[in-house]
């Protein structure tokens, strides 16, 4: 190991049984209770980086945050330059809408395009540092390609399991990677069947959404760069939501930006948009619920969104009710309608997911839910290159 990074990273403990664990081995879910884990970290000693802003002058990517990331040795961090994607006003969405201070946080602008880069670039370096040989994940799609290329970055063996209806680019950029790929017959959930089984056998390291810690520690970056680039927090955050590892990681940031003295006590209002076709999550919410319930027959043109079971969503809803935010469900055809009309209008490469997000916002405008000043921020989680068949271009 060379001269560590600045990571003050300490160790994990459960999410729900406060159980800690070894953070210098491999470790995926609670050996207690099984649920998930979270990174802790001293934050004392991360704080004057922070307050100073000594780490404005850094590496133009997420690892710029590197007290509050889980790797100490540079070697073993596996960057393609992820993070730290445009904060892009978006004032006809705007005013068509009725706002007048609306973001669009533009996550197709990462490597592989799409955010689940901020995850596989953190999973895959706390990976190398452990000395892991195979890792896999089932996948909707763009955290396939995101692991295909950071393993490949990484020189670990990556195998991804994807549903086989997933958008042809996406499996094509997961071959082109050089993973090995499953196409099955159903879901993500039957994908994470498959993965599981043959991760046991295989003694492949199973990075599945939030059953492994540092996905999550990757996404919490999404919170900082927020602050980073607003010098604030917004009114309201409206992130599309599938196994919720954004929104739980930058309600993660919110709480250590706070812990340093940073930020106030006010938070955003945290909203999950899902799909009518796949909305465990909005319809735990609406029934008080702290879990959710599958969701049977999961459809939706947004992949990321068909998530019918999130494994993490007893943290999902709690830092929606803690935030004082919702969660709202948008059909598909509103949601390919306003793909169009929000690319068109802003010059952004909206994806389904990022689309849904502004419908949801035209909902809760209409409903008087969000007001004309308040700050929000949508979040475009991906880009619209590997959707064609939205686009008009392809048959559908
Ligand atoms: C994975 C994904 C989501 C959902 O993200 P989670 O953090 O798992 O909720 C949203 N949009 C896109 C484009 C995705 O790939
Ligand atoms: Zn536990």
């Amino acid at each position: 190991m060379t001269s560590p990074t600045t990571s003050t990273f300490l160790d994990l403990a459960c999410s729900t049984c406060a159980e800690p664990h070894d953070a210098g081995r491999v470790q995926t879910v609670c050996r207690v209770c099984g649920r998930p884990l979270l990174a802790r970290y001293d934050l004392e000693r991360a704080a004057p980086v922070f307050r100073s802003g000594e780490f404005r002058s850094r590496v133009a990517s997420m690892w710029r945050y590197a007290e509050v990331l889980p790797v100490f040795d540079p070697d073993a961090v596996i960057s393609l330059g992820e993070g730290m994607t445009p904060l892009t006003r978006a004032p006809r969405i705007g005013e068509a809408l009725g706002l007048a201070r609306l973001f669009v946080k533009d996550e197709g602008i990462n490597p592989t395009g799409s955010f689940k880069a901020r995850g596989l670039s953190a999973a895959m370096s706390k990976a190398v540092e452990l000395g892991a040989s195979d890792v896999a994940l089932p996948t909707a799609g763009n955290a396939g390609g995101a692991a295909a290329a950071y393993g490949a970055r990484a020189g670990i063996r990556t195998h991804v399991a994807m549903p086989k209806d997933a958008p042809r680019p996406m499996i094509d950029e997961v071959r082109a990677y050089g993973a090995e790929l499953e196409l099955i017959d159903g879901l993500i959930s039957d994908a994470g069947r498959w993965i599981g089984e043959r991760a046991r056998e295989g003694g492949w390291l199973d990075v599945s959404t939030m059953k492994e810690p540092y996905r999550l520690e990757g996404k919490k970056t999404l919170g900082y760069e927020l602050w980073e680039q607003l010098g604030e927090l917004p009114d309201v955050i409206l992130y599309p939501t599938g196994g919720g590892t954004g929104l739980i990681g930058m309600w993660r940031a919110f709480a250590e930006l706070a812990e340093m003295g940073l930020v106030g006590e006010r938070r955003p209002r945290m909203v999950s948009v899902q799909s009518s076709g796949c909305a465990p999550v909005v319809r735990a919410f609406a029934a008080g619920a702290e879990r959710c319930e599958p969701w049977r027959d999961a459809a939706t043109v947004a992949p990321g969104l068909r998530v019918p079971g999130p494994f993490a969503d007893d943290l999902i809803l709690r830092a929606l009710r803690e935030s004082g935010g919702e969660a709202v469900a948008v059909d598909d055809e509103d949601v390919i309608a306003d793909l169009r009309l929000a690319s068109a209008a802003e010059g952004i490469d909206f994806c389904p997911e990022g689309a849904a997000a502004v419908t949801a916002l035209r909902r809760l405008v209409d409903a008087g839910r969000v007001d004309r000043d308040e700050l929000v921020v949508v979040f475009n989680t991906a880009t619209g290159l590997k959707h064609p068949e939205l686009r008009g271009v392809w048959p559908c």
